[in-house]
Protein backbone atom coordinates (compact mmCIF):
# COMPACT_ATOMS: atom_id res chain seq x y z
CA UNK A 1 0.00 0.00 0.00
CA UNK A 2 2.90 2.01 0.55
CA UNK A 3 3.29 3.67 -2.84
CA UNK A 4 7.03 5.46 -3.33
CA UNK A 5 5.10 7.67 -5.41
CA UNK A 6 3.03 9.03 -2.42
CA UNK A 7 5.77 10.57 -0.34
CA UNK A 8 6.05 14.11 -0.21
CA UNK A 9 9.36 14.75 1.18
CA UNK A 10 9.57 17.75 3.54
CA UNK A 11 11.33 20.70 1.99
CA UNK A 12 14.16 21.32 4.23
CA UNK A 13 14.49 17.20 4.31
CA UNK A 14 17.42 16.08 6.48
CA UNK A 15 17.43 12.25 5.10
CA UNK A 16 18.05 11.40 9.22
CA UNK A 17 14.49 9.47 9.43
CA UNK A 18 14.89 5.45 9.24
CA UNK A 19 15.09 3.41 6.18
CA UNK A 20 11.36 3.33 4.57
CA UNK A 21 10.92 -0.66 4.89
CA UNK A 22 10.69 -0.25 8.14
CA UNK A 23 8.51 2.73 7.77
CA UNK A 24 6.08 0.27 5.47
CA UNK A 25 5.73 -1.83 7.99
CA UNK A 26 5.51 0.21 10.86
CA UNK A 27 3.14 2.38 9.13
CA UNK A 28 0.57 -0.14 8.41
CA UNK A 29 0.47 -1.73 11.45
CA UNK A 30 -0.20 1.56 13.12
CA UNK A 31 -2.41 2.46 10.59
CA UNK A 32 -4.80 -0.19 11.06
CA UNK A 33 -4.69 1.26 14.89
CA UNK A 34 -5.98 4.59 13.80
CA UNK A 35 -8.56 2.45 11.63
CA UNK A 36 -9.81 0.59 14.81
CA UNK A 37 -10.67 3.95 16.39
CA UNK A 38 -12.52 4.87 13.25
CA UNK A 39 -14.38 1.89 13.76
CA UNK A 40 -15.63 2.73 17.20
CA UNK A 41 -16.69 6.32 15.88
CA UNK A 42 -18.88 4.33 12.98
CA UNK A 43 -20.54 2.59 16.18
CA UNK A 44 -20.92 5.61 17.68
CA UNK A 45 -22.85 7.09 14.68
CA UNK A 46 -19.87 9.41 13.96
CA UNK A 47 -18.35 9.98 10.54
CA UNK A 48 -15.89 7.18 10.49
CA UNK A 49 -12.40 9.16 11.05
CA UNK A 50 -9.80 7.23 13.38
CA UNK A 51 -6.09 8.58 14.58
CA UNK A 52 -3.66 7.34 16.82
CA UNK A 53 0.06 9.56 17.58
CA UNK A 54 3.07 7.03 18.13
CA UNK A 55 6.16 8.09 20.16
CA UNK A 56 9.39 6.03 19.95
CA UNK A 57 6.78 3.35 18.62
CA UNK A 58 4.61 3.19 21.35
CA UNK A 59 0.87 4.82 20.78
CA UNK A 60 0.49 7.42 23.34
CA UNK A 61 -2.61 9.01 22.40
CA UNK A 62 -5.88 8.07 20.34
CA UNK A 63 -8.69 9.57 19.11
CA UNK A 64 -11.81 9.25 16.82
CA UNK A 65 -14.10 11.83 15.71
CA UNK A 66 -16.68 12.91 18.00
CA UNK A 67 -18.29 15.84 16.93
CA UNK A 68 -21.66 15.09 17.09
CA UNK A 69 -21.18 13.73 20.85
CA UNK A 70 -19.64 16.54 21.85
CA UNK A 71 -21.12 19.06 20.15
CA UNK A 72 -17.71 20.71 19.50
CA UNK A 73 -16.67 21.69 15.92
CA UNK A 74 -13.07 20.95 16.75
CA UNK A 75 -13.63 17.24 18.14
CA UNK A 76 -12.07 15.68 14.95
CA UNK A 77 -9.85 12.69 15.90
CA UNK A 78 -6.51 13.99 15.12
CA UNK A 79 -7.26 16.72 17.47
CA UNK A 80 -7.91 14.27 20.40
CA UNK A 81 -5.45 12.20 19.24
CA UNK A 82 -3.01 15.48 19.70
CA UNK A 83 -4.45 16.35 23.08
CA UNK A 84 -4.43 12.56 24.82
CA UNK A 85 -0.23 12.19 23.46
CA UNK A 86 0.44 16.30 25.05
CA UNK A 87 -1.16 15.39 27.87
CA UNK A 88 0.68 11.92 28.21
CA UNK A 89 4.03 13.46 27.40
CA UNK A 90 3.54 16.68 29.43
CA UNK A 91 4.00 18.97 26.81
CA UNK A 92 2.80 20.60 23.48
CA UNK A 93 5.61 19.44 21.57
CA UNK A 94 5.35 16.23 19.37
CA UNK A 95 8.28 16.94 17.59
CA UNK A 96 9.32 13.28 18.48
CA UNK A 97 5.83 11.98 17.16
CA UNK A 98 4.23 11.02 14.17
CA UNK A 99 0.47 11.41 13.57
CA UNK A 100 -1.45 8.72 12.02
CA UNK A 101 -4.84 9.08 10.92
CA UNK A 102 -7.41 7.51 8.27
CA UNK A 103 -8.77 10.92 6.41
CA UNK A 104 -6.29 13.74 5.20
CA UNK A 105 -6.67 15.94 7.97
CA UNK A 106 -8.63 19.17 7.80
CA UNK A 107 -7.15 23.14 7.65
CA UNK A 108 -7.77 23.28 11.54
CA UNK A 109 -6.12 20.22 12.29
CA UNK A 110 -3.35 20.90 9.86
CA UNK A 111 -3.06 24.18 11.90
CA UNK A 112 -3.03 21.94 15.17
CA UNK A 113 0.04 20.04 13.43
CA UNK A 114 1.66 23.10 13.05
CA UNK A 115 1.45 24.10 16.27
CA UNK A 116 2.42 20.49 17.63
CA UNK A 117 5.30 20.66 15.85
CA UNK A 118 4.90 16.87 15.00
CA UNK A 119 7.49 15.29 12.91
CA UNK A 120 6.11 13.29 10.61
CA UNK A 121 1.72 12.96 9.25
CA UNK A 122 0.66 9.82 7.88
CA UNK A 123 -2.98 9.55 6.31
CA UNK A 124 -4.74 6.78 4.46
CA UNK A 125 -7.69 8.63 2.02
CA UNK A 126 -7.33 12.07 0.46
CA UNK A 127 -10.12 14.47 1.16
CA UNK A 128 -11.17 16.97 -1.97
CA UNK A 129 -13.33 18.85 0.01
CA UNK A 130 -11.27 19.56 3.43
CA UNK A 131 -7.83 18.28 2.92
CA UNK A 132 -4.90 20.54 4.09
CA UNK A 133 -2.06 18.10 3.36
CA UNK A 134 -2.07 18.02 -0.15
CA UNK A 135 -4.90 17.81 -1.90
CA UNK A 136 -6.47 21.45 -1.30
CA UNK A 137 -3.74 22.96 0.88
CA UNK A 138 -0.06 21.69 1.65
CA UNK A 139 -0.24 23.66 5.30
CA UNK A 140 1.74 21.31 7.30
CA UNK A 141 4.61 21.73 4.41
CA UNK A 142 4.61 25.76 3.75
CA UNK A 143 7.70 27.42 4.22
CA UNK A 144 5.99 30.48 5.43
CA UNK A 145 5.25 28.72 8.05
CA UNK A 146 7.41 28.22 11.38
CA UNK A 147 7.35 24.08 10.99
CA UNK A 148 6.96 21.78 8.65
CA UNK A 149 6.19 18.16 8.99
CA UNK A 150 7.12 14.96 6.95
CA UNK A 151 4.00 13.55 4.77
CA UNK A 152 2.86 10.12 3.34
CA UNK A 153 -0.39 9.77 2.14
CA UNK A 154 -2.29 6.36 0.68
CA UNK A 155 -1.34 4.05 3.69
CA UNK A 156 -4.36 1.68 3.77
CA UNK A 157 -6.21 4.29 1.90
CA UNK A 158 -8.97 2.09 0.14
CA UNK A 159 -9.97 0.56 3.25
CA UNK A 160 -10.40 4.62 5.18
CA UNK A 161 -12.41 5.17 2.39
CA UNK A 162 -14.71 2.70 1.51
CA UNK A 163 -15.30 2.84 5.48
CA UNK A 164 -16.69 6.32 4.72
CA UNK A 165 -18.39 5.30 1.67
CA UNK A 166 -20.56 2.94 3.52
CA UNK A 167 -21.29 5.01 6.23
CA UNK A 168 -22.53 7.57 4.29
CA UNK A 169 -24.39 4.63 2.24
CA UNK A 170 -26.05 3.06 5.51
CA UNK A 171 -26.86 6.76 6.75
CA UNK A 172 -28.89 7.43 3.25
CA UNK A 173 -30.38 3.72 3.42
CA UNK A 174 -31.49 4.35 7.22
CA UNK A 175 -29.49 1.23 8.16
CA UNK A 176 -27.79 3.14 11.03
CA UNK A 177 -28.70 6.53 12.29
CA UNK A 178 -26.16 9.22 12.21
CA UNK A 179 -25.78 11.29 15.25
CA UNK A 180 -26.46 14.49 15.30
CA UNK A 181 -28.94 13.86 12.66
CA UNK A 182 -32.44 15.54 12.11
ZN1 LIG B 1 -9.79 18.14 11.10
Amino acid sequence: MNDPDHTIPPEDHTGLEPPSLLHGFDDDSFMRAAFKEALVAYEEGEVPVGAVVVREGRIVGRGHNLRETLNDPTAHAEMLAMTAAAEEKASWRLEDCTLYVTLEPCPMCAGAIVNSRMKRVVYGASDPKAGACGTLYNLVQDSRLNHRAELQSGVLSDEAGELLKSFFRECRDGTIKRRGAK
